[in-house]
């Protein structure tokens, strides 16, 4: 294996299983794995705990006054597979993925302040390379200039059901055409805003997930991998 230590950028739409794969690939990379979407959701969190969310509308010069007070680690344990996010030295793993967090987030990382933010302290986390960032805009904003850049994709419904089925088994009681309204609504509201639009970069590699095993996603980015060269 290369001694380069590489920064490998995920991007694409919600809930098609980035996080999965980029767990999978930082662990035989014996890289870290650091879940973008997880800071954008603990941000939503604050603002939900702070009362400067109220249906849909967000306090936002509130939020900018409190944003140094956000204070966002994660522990993750690549053995288990275990990624814990921590909200002012709380742990918020399950919270972030909640309904409610998933309905407000689009809002809160459409705002630039917050953006700002958040890619300051992501490029920090990847300065020395050896990291799997997955998100939105890592390949375009975050780390433009990264090793390999992917961008993950498939139906809607398809992801839907997968954000269904992961809720259920965690004992959630959701309703099915509610999680794919959300997930279309993120889709449009994290591709049609001002801030940082979710898009493809134009040197990012598509994968489309959609009939494949976890596997198979695994073996297929370790062989886009080699075939450049960087492994
Ligand atoms: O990846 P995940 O679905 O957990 O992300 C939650 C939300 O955070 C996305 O719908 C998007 O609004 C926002 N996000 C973002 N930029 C990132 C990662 C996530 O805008 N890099």
């Amino acid at each position: 294996m290369s001694e380069k230590k590489l920064i490998i950028a995920i991007d694409g739409h919600s809930s098609c299983g980035k996080s999965t794969v980029a767990k999978d690939l930082a662990k035989k990379l014996s890289y870290a794995y650091i879940d973008t979407g997880a800071m954008y959701r603990s941000v939503t969190l604050f603002a939900i705990q702070n009362g400067l969310l109220n249906n849909g509308n967000v306090d936002e010069s509130l939020l900018e006054q409190k944003l140094p007070e956000i204070n966002i680690s994660f522990n993750y344990q690549p053995e288990l597979k275990k990624n814990e996010t921590f909200l002012n030295g709380v742990s918020v793993e399950d919270e972030i993925r909640g309904m409610e967090v998933s309905q407000n987030v689009s809002r809160i990382s459409a705002i630039a302040f917050v953006r700002k933010r958040l890619v300051e302290l992501q490029q920090e986390m990847g300065r020395v390379g050896g990291v799997v960032m997955d998100g939105r805009d890592i390949g375009t904003v975050v780390f433009p200039s990264a090793d390999l850049k992917l961008f993950m994709t498939t139906s809607a419904d398809i992801r839907a059901q997968r954000r269904f089925d992961e809720l259920r088994a965690k004992g959630e009681d959701v309703n099915f055409d509610e999680i794919l309204e959300n997930v279309k609504l993120r889709d449009h509201l994290d591709s049609t805003r001002e801030e940082s639009p979710l898009k493809q970069a134009g040197d990012a590699v598509v994968l489309d997930n959609g009939q494949m095993t976890k596997d198979e996603q695994l073996n297929w980015i370790l062989d886009v991998l080699k075939e450049k060269q960087l492994l």
